[in-house]
């Protein structure tokens, strides 16, 4: 069965993962995480990186602190090649 812990969130809606709890799923201080909402509630995993246009996870890189994926960075670079041609 699954370990589950109790926290209580703090005023401005903060949790500290308990220790033992985040080891076992691989987090360290400072991981990016994601928070998604789902049935039943909200779960927190290690940050998938996705693209902010199309929200792929194939070939993204981070540009100028976004997510980009390979096929929009391309289509991005054709289009403004062809308005400052
Ligand atoms: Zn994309």
């Amino acid at each position: 069965m699954a370990l589950v812990k109790y926290k209580k969130l703090t005023k401005s809606r903060g949790v500290t993962v308990p220790k033992d709890l985040a080891a076992n799923v691989g987090l360290i201080g400072g991981t990016a995480v994601d928070l998604v909402e789902c049935d039943e509630g909200i779960l927190l995993r290690k940050h998938v990186p996705s693209c902010v246009f199309c929200g792929s996870i194939e070939s993204v890189d981070t540009v100028k602190g976004k997510e980009v994926c390979a096929k929009c960075a391309g289509e991005m670079r054709k289009e403004i090649n062809e308005k400052y041609a």
